[in-house]
């Protein structure tokens, strides 16, 4: 599955979805930066940029920038409420807030995962907080006594917390195929149903398998036993769930196999219960989509005091440009189109506007402008 062949599926069965709207203005507070590649070590592994309408080299400038803004004996961020408000959810994976305590933040405290049935096509996808990421690459710095440097720390949070978000979607990756089947929904009823069930309790098998297949990729990526032994100690200083990562990695396929057949048993009860090994053979089932790496940002809420010491000047989002340009050249909004919403000059000139989970890109930004009739370069336009 591919993920353009999510729009056949929501054009053939609608009823497993449920598309969540979101005003256009609510991430303005945000500043969303698409990450390239989430598995990124360092300038000799860079790749060809997977979407050139992205803007030019802000990921990589974050990534440098991140180093500088490591701060050892940080506390941990707080998750913004304007995230909480807006895609706070019951399924594996929501944003929660930390609310302190003897615990370690969860992942998910950190960062979070929007599923493809309640934000298909624009937003869904894997966010992580960049505060979230500087926050547990200082504390794998200060569980290994300082051993780790400040980049490899940097890169290791930052696969440990995607990791942990991708097995969320792996997860429901594995409900659609069951749902393909079935033909009703299942990951918004049985799916939630079995997280709410465990969520908070050491039964809570989609947490702890999300932090085994963290640990376990971020390992299999960084081959450094003193990063691992950092990310154990912080898994197993998590709430209850959380931390059976570590036990659970060395025996990571049967207890997939039991998170299965358990949610197999909540989804369909009338169907006779099988041992959860009948699982082994369809391992696959779990496959994510082939493009999730290509959908995963950083996230910086624009009023944090972080934001100013970024290397690079935050462009508008969409809605923000939309108002900027409503009131310096008088472009109206005139049609939704797709994932692109149209608007048009006074002239009659139409522009369609992305709409898309970041920031509008330089490039397109120029254009835009140039095409609005708006004569003015875009540092100039960011300053007025
Ligand atoms: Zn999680």
């Amino acid at each position: 599955m591919g993920a353009a062949d999510l729009d056949v599926l929501s054009g053939q069965m609608p009823e497993l979805f449920q598309p969540r709207e979101l005003s256009p203005e609510w991430n303005d507070g945000l500043i969303i930066v698409p990450i390239r590649d989430p598995e990124w070590r360092g300038e000799h592994e860079w790749r060809a940029p997977l979407d050139c309408s992205v803007s030019e080299d802000e990921h990589v400038d974050i990534e440098y920038a991140g180093i500088e803004l490591i701060e050892p004996g940080a506390g941990p961020p707080n998750m913004s409420p304007v995230i909480i408000e807006a895609l706070g959810g019951t399924y594996g994976g929501a944003p929660i807030p930390y609310v302190g305590g003897p615990a370690m933040p969860p992942p998910d405290c950190l960062a979070f995962y929007l599923p493809f049935h309640y934000y298909h096509p624009t937003w869904w996808g894997v966010y992580l907080l960049f505060e979230g990421v500087l926050w547990l690459a200082s504390e794998i710095i200060r569980r290994s006594n300082g051993a780790v440097g400040k980049l490899r720390a940097m890169q290791a949070a930052r696969l440990f917390l995607y990791h942990h978000e991708a097995f969320h979607h792996k997860t429901e990756c594995f409900a659609t195929r069951m749902e393909l089947t079935h033909r009703r929904p299942l990951f918004k009823t049985g799916f939630e149903r079995f997280y709410q069930q465990t969520i908070g309790t050491p039964g809570c098998l989609e947490e702890g398998l999300a932090n085994a297949s963290a640990l376990n990729d971020a390992n299999k990526k960084l081959r450094d036993a003193v990063v691992d032994r950092a990310l154990v100690g912080y898994v197993q200083a998590s709430p209850p769930g959380y931390n059976r990562g570590d036990q659970i990695r060395g025996v990571f396929q049967e207890k997939r196999c039991e998170f299965a057949e358990a949610n197999q048993r909540i989804c369909l009860p009338h169907l006779p219960p099988k041992r959860s090994d009948v699982w082994r053979t369809t391992a696959h089932m779990f496959n994510g989509i082939a493009n999730i790496k290509s959908r995963v940002n950083y996230v910086i809420p624009r009023n944090s005091p972080l934001s100013l010491r970024l290397p690079f000047r935050p462009l508008p989002s969409p809605s923000q440009l939309a108002k900027k340009l409503g009131a310096l050249a008088g472009v109206q909004f005139v049609r939704h189109c797709g994932n692109r919403d149209i608007y048009q000059t006074p002239t009659g000139k139409k522009i369609p506007m992305p709409q898309h989970p970041r920031d509008i890109g330089r490039g397109l930004l120029r254009k835009i402008l140039s095409e609005a009739g708006v004569d003015m370069g875009i540092e100039e336009f960011l300053r007025h």
